[in-house]
């Protein structure tokens, strides 16, 4: 089974102490495609670079996290996006963002790209993408992705999303809405957080949530609530699966990346769904008692292992 995982990897900047930034690479799903790989399924990484250092270490990563990289297209002259952490005096987090030039905003924009990309893409089982990677991308190039998915599904391919609701990111609620509603329509495994649902959506509670998602045809709908149990919507049954309690906290930083890893590295391993989420839990749980999205190998080797 192989997996590819679309999106940006951005340089992350966080602080370590008095005038001090740790320099590492995240983005959402990129996060994903670490765990995923480390899990042992095949794994691509589909973004744009550029040809600077960074873009360079970046590739570096990947391959080091056995990430297939085959997909990635290099424009010459750009470099990746930049985010860093600002630590407030009152404990909370601060992100910062120079993201709009990235080259991974070119995604599926170009005509000669699109197709060496399709080609790319129909060898493998499942494609995994986010609300982000919709946000950052051109209206017109999300449309070709949508009906090339379209096609990609007709051929038994399978596809899961994440809505993950950015606000800054989209010029309005109102096109975020119509994206992330078009594909989910498209999609066979929605793994949704309720937070974010409420914020894009303004969802009441988690059966609102359901209920509403209740209109696509998804064959697994996931619903994660952070401590609370997941929700499991699947063969027209509803199932809550608890979180294991999990009590040093250290980060929750890509808590809900690093559970859909776990979740989608099990089902294309042949897990039923339940036994995915639960490894979905256990990956989240590795990651969230440890600083950063991208833990180490030393921590945890192999994050989603029984
Ligand atoms: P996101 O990171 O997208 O906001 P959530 O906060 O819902 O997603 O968390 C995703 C998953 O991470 C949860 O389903 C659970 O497995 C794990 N998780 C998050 N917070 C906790 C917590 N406080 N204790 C235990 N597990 C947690």
């Amino acid at each position: 089974m192989k997996l590819a995982a679309l999106g940006e990897v951005m340089v992350e900047l966080s602080p370590r102490g008095e005038g001090l930034l740790a320099q590492s690479f995240a983005g959402d799903t990129y996060n994903t495609a670490v765990y995923v790989a480390r899990s042992g399924v095949h794994t691509s990484y589909v973004t744009l670079l550029g040809d600077d250092p960074y873009s360079e270490q970046m590739l570096e990563a990947m391959r080091a996290e056995s990430i297939d990289t085959g997909a990635i297209e290099r424009l010459p002259g750009r470099c990746p996006g930049l985010y860093s952490i600002y630590n407030t005096p009152d404990g909370e987090r601060y992100f910062t963002y120079w993201r709009g030039e990235s080259p991974a905003r070119e995604l599926f924009a170009d005509q000669l790209q699109r197709e060496r990309l399709q080609n790319y893409l129909r060898e493998v089982d499942c494609l995994y993408l986010s609300g982000i990677t919709l946000a950052i991308m051109a209206p017109h190039a999300r449309e070709c992705l949508l009906t090339f998915i379209g096609e990609f599904r007709a051929g038994g391919g399978r596809v899961a999303f994440d809505s993950n609701y950015r606000p800054r990111l989209w010029t309005s609620v109102e096109e975020a809405r119509e994206a992330v509603s078009a594909f989910l329509q498209q999609s066979d495994i929605a793994l949704l957080t309720l937070e974010d649902e409420q914020l894009l959506w303004g969802d009441g509670d988690a059966d609102e949530c359901l209920q509403r998602n209740g209109r696509y045809r998804l064959s697994e709908l996931v619903l994660k609530r952070g401590a609370e149990p997941v929700l499991l919507q699947h063969d027209g049954e509803l199932c809550a699966i608890p979180v294991p309690e999990v009590r040093e906290v250290v980060d929750t930083t890509g808590a809900g990346d690093s559970f859909n890893a776990g979740y989608l590295a099990a089902r294309l391993q042949g897990e039923e769904p339940e036994a995915a989420i639960s490894a979905g839990n256990r990956c989240a749980a590795a990651v969230i008692r440890n600083r950063g999205a991208i833990i180490p190998r030393s921590i945890a080797p192999g994050v989603t292992s029984r």
